[in-house]
Formats: structure tokens, sequence, C-alpha cells
């Protein structure tokens, strides 16, 4: 089944840059599957193995089958010369884009940290991971769990919860919890969950299974991509997972019993990887792969959700003439992505600035054209616009925090709503969690969002060094030598 071009006008050519960091070998996931063991066309059909299967004698309710996307929306993956980028793409506009060394985050990384100074005073200490920074640890969860206190020196099995911002360190846990497909495993927890974005009587299907599977005093969180799941496949998941936990910890006691530490003991670093695990499911339309990642990420999805391989392409460069990114402009959505103004369709801008504390969106109507000639309308109209892009931009930049939105002024109460549920519904495919405030009679509108990763702005930019980031250069005038003939 091939997907519909959609026929846009060729954008920038994406060249290959070069960039620093390199994506480093496989990762922690394995791939299951030898390449020649599945057919060479997913036509040419299979029976379907691990999730949903058509009888299953181990469910005991009914297994939806995938559902259709509601709309088009596709995870392209490029991969050259060992660097991977990838991008999700709705209804042909960039919302999501990844790119390996660049925009990798620390969070999940664990380590054979080295207990570094205690703060008494805030019940944490400093620990040295190998990295630049060190990261800060809460101890109360330690002294609970093994009854002794930490001391300098001392190795400790940890892992990153918060990426390091600005001067700050990266916060650490000494609970560990492993991502799979269809669940995230907390061996150090007791409690049994289920993604919210789940309907209700699926939760508790996925809750009961996951109550029959694990063993007490393990908990385990069922994820969004283990809707409709068998029995059969969870369990998979699981002993993935208790293999990937019992290799971290026998590295952990090799580490530690040699002094062989702080040592890095796992990274999601393999981002092709990564990235259909974490987010491609039933509501995606297609998962298009250009380079040398397409086998591996064919044999994930066989083996984890083969009805779901129907979606995933191969695209060829050479025979579609065309390179992936180029066909859905993916560097020119990009690089507006990295503007601080951002043009909206009808002349209206969004001023995008970044502070200590917050981010601050301004909404500008300043060519905003509407036949109405209605002022009042044409700043609703524009706030309406906005908030559909703010929405998009968000996600796109990755921007966490503080948001602070000034829109255009409203006189009414009813116009100021429909700009406040624009953006709600603008911000719904979010998967990030976020929270939006209503507006204040001026017209400003705080939102919370909690980052993915590092966000794109900084990811692919670094302060300049002429102004450490403030934007303006003092007047010289000022340091100059008083001249003699004045005053
Ligand atoms: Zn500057």
């Amino acid at each position: 089944m091939r997907f519909s071009r959609n026929g846009r006008a060729a954008g920038v050519a994406v060249t290959s840059q070069k960039r620093r960091g390199i994506l480093s070998k496989v990762g922690e996931i394995r791939v299951f599957v030898a390449a020649h063991d599945f057919p060479s066309s997913p036509q040419e059909g299979h029976e379907p193995r691990a999730c949903r299967p058509l009888a299953s004698k181990s469910a005991s309710s009914p297994i939806p089958l995938p559902s259709a996307p509601k709309k088009d929306k596709r995870l392209l993956i490029k991969s050259e010369r060992g660097e991977v980028q990838a991008s999700v793409i709705e209804e042909g506009v960039l919302v999501e884009h990844y790119a390996s060394g660049i925009t990798d985050t620390a969070v999940g990384n664990v380590y054979a940290g080295k207990v570094g100074s205690m703060l008494p005073g805030l019940e944490s200490a400093f620990v040295d991971l190998g990295e630049e920074k060190s990261g800060i640890l809460r101890l109360p969860f330690q002294r609970k769990k093994s009854g002794q206190r930490l001391r300098y020196g001392d190795p400790v099995l940890v892992q990153v919860a918060k990426d390091s911002r600005g001067h700050k360190g990266p916060q650490l846990s000494g609970k560990l919890s492993l991502s799979g497909r269809f669940m995230v495993l907390m061996p150090a927890s007791n409690a049994i969950g289920a993604s919210s974005k789940l309907d209700g009587r699926e939760r508790a299907r996925l809750r009961r299974l996951l109550n029959e599977i694990l063993p007490n005093g393990e908990g385990a969180i069922a994820r969004t991509a283990a809707a409709g799941c068998s029995k059969e496949a969870l369990e998979n998941d699981y002993r993935d997972l208790k293999r990937r936990l019992r290799d971290i910890e026998a590295k952990y006691e090799r580490a530690a019993s040699s002094g062989r530490y702080p040592a890095l003991l796992k990274s999601d670093s393999d981002l092709a990887l990564k990235l259909t695990q974490d987010i491609f499911n039933d509501s995606f339309s297609a998962l298009q792969v250009q380079g040398e990642e397409f086998e591996k990420i064919r044999s994930y999805i066989w083996e984890k959700s083969p009805e779901l391989l129907d979606r995933v392409e191969r695209w060829d460069p050479d025979l579609e003439k065309k390179d992936l990114f180029e066909e859905f402009r993916v560097k020119e959505q990009l690089s507006q992505g990295l503007d601080r103004v951002v043009q909206l369709p009808n002349g209206g801008t969004l001023v995008i600035d970044k502070t200590e504390a917050l981010t601050a969106i301004d909404v500008n109507s300043a060519k905003f054209s509407s036949r109405s000639g209605e002022m009042e309308n044409t700043a609703t109209k524009c706030n309406i616009e906005a908030a559909k892009e703010i929405g998009r931009q968000l996600r796109l930049r990755d921007i966490g925090g503080m948001v602070i939105v000034d829109f255009i002024n409203m006189q009414l109460e009813s116009d100021r709503e429909l700009v406040l549920s624009a953006l709600q519904k603008a911000m719904k495919g979010d998967r990030s969690k976020h929270a939006i405030e209503g507006m204040t009679s001026l017209g400003l509108v705080q939102i919370t969002r909690k980052k993915l990763g590092k966000g794109l702005v900084e990811s692919f930019s670094h302060e300049c060094e002429g102004c450490h980031g403030r934007g303006i250069v003092i007047s010289p005038r000022l340091s100059e030598e008083p001249s003699p003939q004045g005053a």
C-alpha cells in the first residue's frame, strides 16, 4: 500500500550537515529477529504474533483491531553516516523534530555514580557521574531502603530524572524505571497503572493483566501503545525489561566491586528505535524510513506490533528522485522553528522570546488583513490563528516551563473563550504534560508545559559570544576617557 504524495512544491534541498555528536551503536533495545526471518514484503502476509491476535487463548475480552488513523500523521526517520534525524508530520506540518547527538535527553540514563559532597540541609547529595556536571540525588529514599547512610566516595546506582539546566546539574533518582513498548517497568515500586490516554475499560483490562504478570513488589504502567495488547505480548515485554534490568544490575555490581565508577551503564542512544518504541502507534498513518535503520525498525515492529507493519515503508531517495525530508519540507519548516518571529497566514505575527524564568509569546496583528474591517473581529481572528500556531510551535520547539502569551486585547468575554478553546484544541495532540490557565482581562494566558527533550532552539544554537545572549551592544562612549575639551 503506497501513500499518496501530497504534491507540495519542493522545499529547500536537505543538505547533509556536519554536526557534532555521532549516534553510538545500538543501545539497550535489542533487535529480536534476523532480517531474513520475516516475509520480504508485508503483503505476503504473516500471522500477527505479539499483539492483537485474531483468536487469542489468553484474551478474556474482545481485542480491538488497530484503529484507522484519524488524520495524516507520519513519523519520518532518516539516517545518514550514523546520524539519525526524525520528524513527526501532521497534515503536512512539522510538529516534532529530533536529531541524534543534538536533541538527545539524558533522562533515563543509568549510572554507577560516585557520592560527592552532602547537602544535609537539603537532604541530598552531589553524585559524580563522570559527566560535565554532577547530579543531585535526594537522600530520604536511599536511607529508608538501605538503612545506612551514603558516604563520600561510595558507589550508587542512579537514573537521570530531569536534564541539567543552566548551572544546575541533572536531577537523579535512586529508583529505576525502564520503558518497553507496552509498559514502563518500575521494579522498586508497587504501583500498577495505565496511561490516562486509554479509555476506562481498556485501562482496567491492562491493569488486571499487569497484576497477573508482575510479582508483588514490582510496579508498571501500561503505555498508550498497549491498547488492545494480548497478555502474551505484555509478558514478552515484561521479560525483555527484566532482562535489561538484570543486565544493568550486573554491570553496576561489576563497576562497584572493581572501583570503576563513575560509569554510564545504560543510555537510550538509539534514537530511531527509541522513537519507534515510544511514539509510533495506531494514530500514525505511516512510518517512513530512509537509510540503513529501515531493517532494524521493521524487525522491531514485526516483533512488537505486527498489525502496524503495513504502515512501515522504506523511502529510497534514488527511486523517488527526492530526499524524504525534502518531500515534506522538513528543513524549511525547521528553520521557521528557530526564528524569533513566526508569520501567521493572514499577516499577523508571533514573537517568541525566552527569558531566564519564562518564555514570552507576543501576538501582533500588524498587517493582519480581515475583510470585515471591524477592529474587534480582526483581533479575535488574529488571536485564533495565533493560538493554533502557538500549539504547534510549543511542540516543535519543545518549549518547557512557564509560557506567557500576550494576545491582542479583546473586549468580549465570548471572544476570549473562543481563543482559549482554540488554544486548548491546538495543544490536544501534544504528548507532553501541559496546562492552560484562563485569560486575564489584559489578554494574558499562562501555559505550563513539560519538556520532552532539550528543546529545538537550545539544541541548534549557542549563546552569542559578543553580548552573552542579551542582544544589545553597550555604547562605547560610556567607556571612553573624558575629553579635555568637554565640560
Ligand atoms: Zn549578541
